[in-house]
């Protein structure tokens, strides 16, 4: 029987291994999916962290048009940080198509500016995938301009289903389980949780 002290000599042996393996410095595509709470937040909070290390960062929200979410609020203003609101809500909520691609097609505009920015160290393209759908933005042109990014570049996109064509080309992919929701307990959205 090893020892603890055995086992955990070995353990670190293996990590440090893989470490030492893990050589390379560069932007990475991080893709995080899933019918469970925690997709967007994680994009917030990384951000937060790029951020907080001096980098620069630029949020496009594809889909909400909410602008008092408690993120919003704090980041705004920050010098680090541009904040871009471009979608005007749910689709079964404005229930108008063409006012939607019109608005995918100006968030895409711009994101596709940020692509060819290396000031920008860290892009998240929030439920960037409901544009592929519902077919509002074509696949290629965003995958191509995803590879011919800047080296050092971060993004992060979010969305319940993603498409296979950008799970091929990432780097990160997290898949966030829907196991319970408190909205199903009777619990409203709630500023701060929801948000
Ligand atoms: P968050 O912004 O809290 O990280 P999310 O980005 O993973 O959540 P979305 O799919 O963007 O979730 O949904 C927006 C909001 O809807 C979430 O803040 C949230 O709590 C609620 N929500 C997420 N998943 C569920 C669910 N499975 N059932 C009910 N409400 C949900
Ligand atoms: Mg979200």
């Amino acid at each position: 029987m090893k020892t603890h002290q055995e086992r955990m000599a070995k353990k670190k042996e293996v990590i440090d291994k893989r470490i030492a393996q893990a050589t390379e410095e560069r932007g990475v595509l991080i893709l995080l999916k899933g019918n469970g709470k925690g997709k967007s937040s994680s994009a917030f909070g990384t951000m937060a962290r790029c951020v907080g290390h001096g980098k620069k960062a630029a949020v496009i929200q594809f889909v909400k048009g909410r602008t008092e979410t408690g993120e919003f609020k704090l980041f705004r203003d920050h010098e680090l940080i541009d904040w871009n609101v471009m979608g005007h809500g749910f689709t079964w909520e404005t229930q108008d198509k063409s006012q939607d691609i019109a608005a995918a097609e100006k968030a895409w505009a711009l994101a596709e500016q940020y692509l060819q920015d290396n000031s920008y160290e860290m892009l998240v393209f929030d439920e960037l995938s409901y544009m592929f759908k519902y077919k509002y933005l074509p696949l290629e042109p965003v995958i191509e301009a995803l590879k011919n990014r800047p080296k050092n570049q971060h993004v992060m996109i979010t969305g319940r289903v993603m498409p296979e064509g950008l799970e091929e080309i990432a780097d990160t992919i997290s898949s966030i389980r829907d196991e319970r929701h408190a909205f199903r307990l009777g619990v409203k959205a709630q500023a701060g949780i929801e948000f």
